[in-house]
């Protein structure tokens, strides 16, 4: 007899998709445990002051669970434009070229948790926060985790979408790599004297790539003639110290320097945040009766902006894989998640690690082949259908 049918560790953006695909689309009791109270929202590891862009099939798979990203105030984008600092590549992309009203949304990470979030124990549900798993340990029918507070729970399926800091993952046998890239990403946003017109910006430079996303968390008014963005700048670590503690004009200068003026000048800053940037992934995604999920799974660099999106994917999949199962847990049914997700995640994984190496990477040749690259794309319909079809999380193999 055991406690649960599926015990979730982690109530971050994908544990909670994961809780909710499975009380939506499946028979199943789930218990979610996080770590972190819900009310100190504002500290909450996996609801920060990020701004985060939804692809548009992640926008469609959210609205399936009851949370509309509009209902959150995000932002949709309409236009995207790639270059590369310093060079003539530029690629441009408009929505409505490939018939869709938009390419994503731009939505506050601490909204789209707020909305997430399940609160109320049900017959099928039932939440443990702040609790923190410390112990785990299988037997050939189920797993039991041990909380901090001594409660010990047993379940037939365990799901790991603690992030990408997850300790219990080694307990469970799972096998992580860590690519450190010596890059990182200060988060800060952004005014600028012209308006976004929905239109989202990556450039490629020296030190790195920076992505302005069109949004302004401090306003309510979000719409085509707002003047914000929500700027990701990838710097070399002692380059982004630097950054950090940098008067707001000395910040600017530099950043107007890096971005350029497709915008005008960027005539405010706000509060500055930095991540550390690395490659993890585990080797497997599943060991006896545990599969892990999200970050916990596989950390991406932000340069494309697929971390959510992809262990979005991952919580999808794993409810479709467990829909009319009696045992979670049976093998059969985690290989069948692997087989399912294999071929997504070996894509954008590489995509988007091939995107930071070749963009951070100033040898000459590199530099004429990737411009090469930018201007062909832009003149060739079938390499940026490609592209979209990625960037929507629509590519024929997830
Ligand atoms: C600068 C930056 C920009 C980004 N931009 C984008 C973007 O534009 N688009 C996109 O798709 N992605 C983006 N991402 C990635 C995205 O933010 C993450 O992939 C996503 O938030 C990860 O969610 P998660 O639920 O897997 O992990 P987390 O958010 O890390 O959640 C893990 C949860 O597990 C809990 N936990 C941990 N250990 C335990 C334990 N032992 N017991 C109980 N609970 C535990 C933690 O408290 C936490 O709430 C960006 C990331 C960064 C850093």
């Amino acid at each position: 007899m055991v406690d649960t049918d599926v015990l979730i560790i982690g109530g971050g953006t994908v544990g909670s998709v994961v809780a909710r695909g499975l009380l939506k689309h499946t028979s199943l009791s789930v218990t979610l445990i996080e770590a972190n109270s819900y009310s100190h929202t504002p500290h909450h590891p996996g609801f920060d002051d990020r701004v985060i862009a939804l692809s548009k099939r992640t926008v469609e798979e959210l609205t399936d669970l009851g949370v509309k990203a509009s209902s959150v105030g995000s932002v949709p984008i309409h236009h995207i434009q790639v270059s590369d600092k310093g060079a003539a590549g530029l690629c441009r992309l408009n929505a409505q070229d490939y018939q869709t009203d938009s390419f994503g949304e731009v939505v506050s990470l601490r909204r789209l948790g707020d909305a997430l979030q399940l609160h109320d124990n049900t017959a099928r549900f039932t939440l443990h926060c702040p609790a923190k798993v410390d112990q785990t340990s299988r037997t050939q029918n189920g797993v039991s985790v041990t909380l901090d507070n001594g409660t010990m729970i047993t379940a037939k399926l365990l799901v790991l979408a603690d992030g990408g800091r997850s300790f219990v993952h080694q307990q469970l046998g799972f096998e992580r790599t860590v690519d450190d890239y010596q890059q990182t990403a200060i988060v800060v946003n952004a005014l600028t004297a012209q308006p976004h017109h929905h239109r989202a910006y990556e450039r490629f430079t020296h030190h790195g790539p920076v992505a302005f996303l069109p949004f302004n968390p401090e306003s309510a008014d979000n719409t085509a003639n707002a003047h914000g963005f929500s700027v990701v700048w990838t710097l070399p670590p002692a380059m982004a110290e630097n950054m950090m503690s940098a008067t707001d004009k000395a910040f600017i200068r530099e950043l107007q320097q890096a971005f350029g003026w497709r915008q005008g000048a960027i005539t405010q800053v706000g509060k500055r945040f930095s991540y550390p940037l690395s490659l993890q992934q585990t080797k497997q995604v599943f060991t006896h009766r545990a599969v892990v999920c999200g970050n916990a799974a596989q950390m991406l660099h932000p340069i494309a902006g697929q971390g959510f999106n992809l262990g979005l994917r991952d919580a999808v999949s794993l409810v479709s894989c467990l829909k009319a199962k009696k045992d979670p847990g049976a093998f059969s049914v985690l290989s069948a998640y692997q087989q399912q997700r294999s071929k997504d995640k070996q894509t954008t994984i590489s995509l988007t690690d091939g995107l930071v190496r070749l963009f951070s990477n100033d040898m000459p040749g590199l530099i004429a082949v990737r411009n090469v690259g930018l201007m062909a794309m832009d003149n060739c319909a079938y390499l940026k259908q490609q592209f979209v079809r990625q960037a929507t999380g629509f590519a024929r193999n997830g």
